[in-house]
């Protein structure tokens, strides 16, 4: 007979039919006529009560079956007298394939902190909470492909390794097969990398972005969605060593039309999740975060607050809050930055634009006044920043002379600044934060609690 889902029994509700549930003992009790056990399997968060009748089946054979351990049952679902649950599962035959020591299983009954769960991370997709947040970030990945299939966005497969060190070069990891013990070098004492694998210096990609372009330049409109790395040795609760981010990219958008496509886009997964992930958010709710539900809702109902770095940095240094670092125009948001004016002055969504040049990336649009460039980042309450993107420089003689200002290489830049000699059209593109996303509809904290196993300094268990 054909394993059914606990999610499909238990919606589908077909009592008198002979059925076969596999899934893992979240708890045993019982009396001495008969046994209940709850097992989960992963597909939702109910868990389905099995009923032992101890005539039938002997209590002897039912002692290995302890919480963590894996079951298949066969029997009959009927409808259920208990409270909270509409059926149940009369047992005939319990075949046991995994037992779970109770003295060594570390997944007792009890809640566990996230702290402790973060050890144990090969395990915690067992518990309520990791199951709900996992699958919550399937729902995310699939609404994410979804709403761009649907406006004609192609996923386009950008390099995880790639040799351009044209962002932020201090936070790559570097990919090599030389041997550190005996690392080759030229006449000049320098690192000889034309013996490396790909015969120069490569690292792992902090973003997919410049490919985006090229993609964007060809096909009009793409995405990508994938993993990202970053060596940014910063323990906070919202930086991963590897992450994953979805960079859209669009030919003939102006800053509004990306301004818009970003909104529409958290609003649409934001929906998704209300309507698709109910029982788990709910959880989260009840869990974590009492007013979790309330924000999504807020979000999806009301319009972002877009607005200038410039005023901003104006209300914030009016606000008389004593911040940790201090406002001046020209000085990079921080998160406390970032969450006053979403939390406290706006309360609302922020989207801020037109940052001054010196604290943005070289392939931002400059704008007339020389200052700044038409960059744009999306600040949420609790999270702080979670998207950040810009209308691209499209002017060849503005791009070059940007990077000769900033002493990058061209050389390793060519294919990128050729985009502007042939061709070259508007166009921008955003890049969001996959677990930064996840946080804000989970309500988890920090951003170790959305990913399967999460990847921060010292640590790369699992
Ligand atoms: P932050 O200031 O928060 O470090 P950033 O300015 O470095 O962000 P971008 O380079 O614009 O961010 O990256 C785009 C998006 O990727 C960010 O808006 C954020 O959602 C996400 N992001 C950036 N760094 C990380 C990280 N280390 N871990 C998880 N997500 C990240
Ligand atoms: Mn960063």
């Amino acid at each position: 007979m054909k394993t059914q889902r606990i999610v499909e029994i238990l919606n589908s509700a077909a009592v008198d039919t002979d059925i076969v549930v596999k899934g893992w003992v979240r708890t045993k009790r019982g009396n001495k006529n008969v046994a209940f056990i709850a097992l989960n399997d992963g597909s939702c968060m109910r868990n389905i009560q099995v009923v032992v009748d101890l005539q039938k089946i002997s209590e002897e054979s039912l002692k290995p079956i302890t919480t963590g351990a894996c079951l298949r049952v066969d029997g009959r679902l009927v409808s259920s007298l208990g409270a909270g649950q509409g059926v149940e599962v009369q047992a005939e035959k319990i075949e046991i394939y995994g037992t779970a020591d109770p003295e060594t299983y570390p997944l007792q009954k009890k809640g566990h902190s996230l702290e402790f769960l973060r050890e144990i991370a090969y395990l915690r997709p067992r518990t309520n909470t990791f199951g709900a947040v996992l699958r919550i970030r399937h729902a995310m990945a699939y609404a994410i492909h979804k709403f761009f299939h649907e406006r004609g966005f192609y996923y386009l497969h950008t390099p995880l390794i790639t040799a351009s060190d044209c962002e932020g070069a201090g936070e790559m990891f570097q990919v090599t097969t030389l041997d550190l013990n005996n690392v080759p070098k030229t006449e000049t004492g320098e690192i000889d990398f034309s013996q490396d694998f790909f015969g120069k210096a490569c690292n792992l990609t902090v973003s997919g972005q410049l490919e985006g372009e090229l993609g964007a330049l060809s096909m009009g409109q793409i995405y990508t969605f994938g993993p990202t790395f970053r060596a940014e040795n910063s323990n906070t609760p919202r930086h991963l060593a590897e992450f994953w981010m979805i960079e859209p990219e669009a030919a003939f958008y102006e800053l509004d039309d990306n301004m818009e496509l970003a909104e529409e886009f958290l609003k649409y997964l934001i929906n998704y999740a209300l309507e698709n992930c109910r029982e788990d958010l709910e959880f989260m709710n009840k869990m974590w975060d009492n007013e979790l539900i309330e924000r999504l809702n807020f979000v999806v109902n009301n319009d972002f607050k877009r607005l200038d770095y410039t005023e901003g940095i104006e209300i914030l240094k009016a606000s008389g809050q004593k911040f940790e670092f201090p406002v001046e125009w020209g000085c990079d948001l921080q998160s406390e930055h970032e969450r006053y004016l979403v939390e406290k002055h706006f309360k609302c969504p922020v989207i801020l634009i037109n940052y001054p040049k010196e604290i943005k990336a070289f392939y931002m649009k400059q704008n007339e006044d020389g200052k700044t460039v038409r960059a744009m980042d999306i600040l949420f309450p609790k999270i702080g920043e979670i998207i950040g993107g810009s209308e691209r420089e499209a002017d060849y003689g503005k791009l070059s002379a940007r990077v000769a200002e900033l002493g990058m290489s061209e050389q390793s830049l060519w294919w990128y600044l050729d985009t502007r000699r042939w061709g070259s059209a508007p166009h921008s593109g955003f890049g969001l934060g996959f677990e930064r996303l996840l946080m804000f509809v989970t309500g988890m904290t920090n951003i170790r609690d959305v990913i399967p196993f999460p990847r921060t300094p010292l640590h790369a268990e699992f």
